[in-house]
């Protein structure tokens, strides 16, 4: 019989608790009567992002989903001379998930790779991986190897190469971005040239790619290591959210720690007064590691309370509570490392064609921690953007990208609004980015260009 575990428990009881009290706690958004769409048109030859706010004309958009060595070397050289010749851009991308669209080439070139070649070398703890492979086409194939990406973030829709461009983090710890789990890689350079390029080899090429954005050449090929994948328990702690930036890294003391994340409470009234850290050590029992699963449709019912939320205060204090207090008092439930990153990004769509979900990320080192919730707390709750959640995780010294955002070790706080697509939310949320990023700055942090 399938263990009902406390992960489960949450989740189910979310859901549950959820479908019968969404009638009673119905939301109150404001009108949309008279305002201005900024709803994408839908028109042909054009590239969007997540956002759904960058629709942009393209000249070409050529999807290349196999790597058939030269030729597809050849492909690559022959979109890059013609765009040269003819004084256009190029962009590669993956899914095409980064948002503000700067990925986004307007009347160039767009190539995008989408490739789940994947070959893993258990015996070294690495893999060499097509570029266009996704995180869930890695975790299929290594997880039955007993192995899993080391660092990835916290869905698994995103090409290898575009994780390593943005140099995401996830949130497995004491690890620093995604792009301190890479080795080597093959880069076509915009003149035609193949390199590789490693921390000994080209390496002033390596940490200009390594989050820049594309910007240096179209990667083909990585070498990127992996990691055992673990049966895994989870503890729960709940404190004021002053105390985080403290507690988090007293946990992370513990080597026996390997995964972590926080969580602050988005109620309005109580607005981040309250902080939950999630650790995750390994079970002592390892044997019969079941298969990576994701958490399915337990996620998928808990995304209903999760956009409940919307206009919906007491439905924010429901949610809290049912990821602390119920959380902390039902029993523990263990799950595999590769089970927990493997949760596609479906889960969280709104489905709503008249909002969007618009990710912000913020950077600071974990004694401005309780400063930065000081500037959230002044700011957020002023704009009517609809804040969901936010999540928070440490990301250890960046010293090899040349646009790191974690120069020193870092508490990244993953926000997600709900935005209308109207002209009106737009200019509410422009102001309310600026003052967070002036802010946070003011603080010595940094924030994440791949949603802005
Ligand atoms: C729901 C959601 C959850 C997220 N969670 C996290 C998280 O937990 N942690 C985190 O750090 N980030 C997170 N992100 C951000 C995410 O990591 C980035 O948006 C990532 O780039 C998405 O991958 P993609 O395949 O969509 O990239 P794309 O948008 O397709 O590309 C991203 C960048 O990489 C470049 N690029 C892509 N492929 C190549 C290539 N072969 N050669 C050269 N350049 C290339 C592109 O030009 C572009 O600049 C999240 C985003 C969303 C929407």
């Amino acid at each position: 019989m399938k263990k009902f575990t406390r992960r489960a428990a949450v989740l189910g009881s979310g859901a549950v608790v959820g479908g019968l009290l969404t009638n009673a706690m119905s939301s109150s958004n404001p009108t949309l009567a008279g305002t201005r769409s900024i709803k994408p048109a839908g028109l042909g030859n054009t590239l969007n992002d997540a956002s759904g706010l960058s629709e942009t004309p393209l000249f070409r958009h050529v999807i290349i989903q196999d790597d058939r060595g030269e030729q597809m070397l050849a492909a690559i050289r022959t979109e890059l001379a013609e765009a040269r010749s003819n004084g256009r851009c190029v962009n590669v991308g993956a899914a095409r998930h980064s948002m503000g669209g700067q990925a986004i080439p307007r009347d160039g070139h767009a190539i995008s790779f989408d490739n789940g070649l994947v070959e893993p070398d258990t015996a070294n703890q690495r893999m060499r991986v097509h570029t266009g492979a996704r995180w869930r086409d890695v975790i299929a194939r290594t997880d039955p190897l007993g192995f899993g990406p080391k660092v990835m973030q916290s869905n698994n829709d995103f090409g290898v190469a575009a994780t390593f461009c943005v140099n995401a983090h996830g949130w497995p710890v004491r690890q620093g971005p995604m792009g301190s789990t890479v080795r080597s890689f093959d880069m076509v350079l915009p003149g035609g040239e193949l390199v590789t390029c490693s921390r000994s080899q080209n390496a002033e090429l390596f940490g200009m790619t390594m989050g820049g954005y594309g910007l240096t050449g179209v990667i083909t090929r990585m070498d990127v290591d992996l990691a055992p994948n673990q049966r895994l328990e989870p503890t729960f702690e709940e404190m004021p959210a002053e105390s985080f930036g403290t507690r988090f890294i007293k946990a992370l003391s513990d080597t026996d720690v390997t995964m972590a994340y926080g969580r602050l409470n988005v109620d309005r009234a109580q607005f981040m007064t309250d902080a939950l850290l999630v650790t995750y050590r390994p079970s002592t029992d390892q044997t019969d590691l079941p298969a990576a699963s994701g958490s399915g449709i337990m996620a998928n019912l808990a995304s209903r309370v999760y956009r409940g939320q919307l206009g919906n205060e007491r439905m924010k204090r429901l949610r809290w509570w049912l990821e602390t207090d119920a959380a902390t008092t039902l029993s523990s439930g263990a799950v595999t490392r590769n089970s927990l990153i493997n949760e596609p990004v479906v889960t969280l769509d709104d489905r709503n064609p008249d909002r969007t979900d618009i990710l912000h990320e913020y950077f600071v080192s974990p004694d401005r921690f309780a400063d930065f919730v000081g500037l959230c707390r002044t700011v957020i709750p002023g704009s009517y953007q609809e804040f969901l959640n936010v999540t928070l995780r440490f990301i250890d010294t960046d010293p090899d990208s040349w646009l790191s955002y974690a120069p020193i070790p870092r508490i990244a706080a993953v926000m997600s609004f709900s935005q209308e697509m109207t002209a009106r939310a737009e200019s509410d949320m422009r102001r309310m980015t600026q003052e967070l990023i002036e802010g946070v700055i003011a603080l010595g942090g940094t924030y994440y260009l791949v949603y802005f």
